[in-house]
């Protein structure tokens, strides 16, 4: 097989298996250099990457070589910029020395400099027992600013309005002073652009790109895991605004002691300020919420409708609005008046399962059915993409739609890492986003389940 081939072959089954940014970030620009005497040489573009690919990706390299070609031996790096590499990245810079300033905003309404979305603010945010304690601890900071939590530290499970919370702290810090420097940036797009600096030599504008804000603003702070120069250098970056004063907010899906590979020094900073917790909505709330974007899209829904939603979707706050996106658009195309069982019709598909009598042998069987494979065949090592799949969706189906835990997951399908099974669930929220398809066959499983 020629070398290109096989190193297609390993991007394809890579990105099966690791986030879009992962793959992006440290896939992209590698190819095999050369094959002599069952050594893969793979040339990288830069000493992060390699440094990364060596430690986290060497053995999956090895062994998805090895399941293309049988003669591979072992695997190494080397940092070698080919000419077109060279050639793509000065494109790329002066591209950027010349795009005209043209909006201030994007349009989705981010601000190119803060990436502050102008839609979240306090005022749309519904204050219940769940979350008012974040949002008191939010709306403190704001008026003094570095001084009594540093650094604020939000976590609460995925919907429950941490990017709302922590994006209105810095549009409610602008509005006060427009003089402050803000940056809000996911922890993603800061390992994103890191790298790019390093690849760039522009770390000393990395530097003091984050480095001279009066408030910066970092999300999902979990995504730093296991990413050690990242976490480095956020480190410094965190000390560096910490001792000049300057305020620091944090969110994350769990608590700093539950990050796994969090670096010591950086969990024992993110414990030593304000840490508040995002719980799920009660009804009122929901509630609330629902009736607050009701009347922000001047519709009008009748209670019972709106009790049937609130009621309906208990645990994420997006999903809750996703439900009522649904509805409105019901509304607003439909020839006839919408009754409530229009709206169970149309939100069933989504809803909260009734969970009492469905078990993870239902959930096995009815994808092992919808996908034409054999049920133990499902739980077998093995990285073949017909199986991969199939068995993610499974993964995903228990943890999202029945709340089994990750570990319970994993020991249930195989005996698998409860990472693995995070893994899996993100893999496949973030192919739904992408493919209406498979939000079908998910659809149609879960139909099945139902039904048997
Ligand atoms: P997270 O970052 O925790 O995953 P988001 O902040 O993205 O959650 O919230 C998901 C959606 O729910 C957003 O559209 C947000 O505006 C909305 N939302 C969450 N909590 C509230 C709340 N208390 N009041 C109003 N809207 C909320
Ligand atoms: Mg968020």
């Amino acid at each position: 097989m020629h070398n290109t081939e096989l190193w297609q072959r390993v991007l394809a089954e890579v990105e099966l298996n690791c986030s879009r940014a992962s793959f992006n970030t440290w896939f992209q620009h590698t190819a095999i250099h050369t094959k002599e005497d069952g050594i893969v040489l793979i040339s990288v573009p830069n000493s992060f990457a390699k440094e990364w690919l060596e430690n986290k990706f060497n053995k999956f390299i090895l062994k998805s070589l090895r399941s293309a070609a049988s003669d591979v031996k072992d695997v190494k790096f080397i940092i070698s910029s080919s000419p077109e590499h060279i050639k793509q990245r000065k494109k790329r810079a002066e591209e950027r020395e010349v795009a005209p300033l043209d909006n201030q905003f994007d349009f989705n309404g981010v601000d190119k400099d803060t990436n502050l979305n102008t839609r979240y603010v306090f005022n749309d945010f519904v204050i219940g027992s769940s979350n008012e304690l974040a949002h008191a601890a939010a709306i403190s900071i704001t008026k003094n600013l570095g001084t009594i939590y540093n650094p604020l530290f939000i976590y609460g499970e995925v919907g429950l309005g941490k990017t709302h919370l922590l994006q209105s702290i810095g549009n409610e810090v602008l509005k006060l002073d427009k003089t402050k420097k803000v940056k809000y940036v996911s922890s993603e797009k800061f390992t994103s652009e890191l790298v790019q600096a390093i690849q760039n030599r522009g770390m000393d504008r990395f530097k003091e790109e984050y480095r001279k804000n009066d408030l910066l603003i970092i999300d999902d702070v979990q995504f730093l895991a296991g990413k050690d120069k990242t976490q480095e250098e956020f480190f410094h970056t965190f000390n560096s605004l910490y001792e000049k004063n300057k305020q620091i907010v944090i969110s994350s899906d769990r608590p700093p002691k539950a990050i796994p590979t969090l670096e010591d020094r950086l969990r024992s900073r993110f414990e030593g300020g304000m840490i508040a917790d995002i719980g799920y909505p009660d009804y009122e709330t929901r509630l609330a919420i629902l009736k607050n974007k009701t009347v922000k899209k001047q519709v009008s829904l009748s209670n019972e409708i709106l009790e049937y939603i609130a009621n309906s979707f208990q645990k994420n706050v997006r999903e809750l609005e996703g439900a009522l996106n649904k509805v409105i658009i019901q509304f607003r195309v439909s020839k006839h008046p919408v009754v409530l069982d229009d709206i169970k019709k149309i939100l069933s598909p989504t809803m909260a399962a009734p969970k009492k009598n469905i078990n993870i042998k239902h959930i096995i069987h009815a994808v092992a059915q919808f996908y034409g494979i054999q049920e133990k065949q499902l739980l077998i090592k093995t990285r073949k993409q017909e199986i991969v799949r199939p068995r993610q969706i499974i993964m995903y189906l228990l943890r999202e739609e029945f709340k089994f835990s990750y570990p319970s997951i994993g020991s249930k399908i195989g005996g698998r890492d409860h990472t693995t099974v995070m893994h899996a669930c993100e893999k496949i929220a973030e192919y739904l986003r992408k493919d209406d398809g498979l939000l079908e066959e998910i659809n149609v499983i879960k139909k099945m389940i139902y039904n048997m």
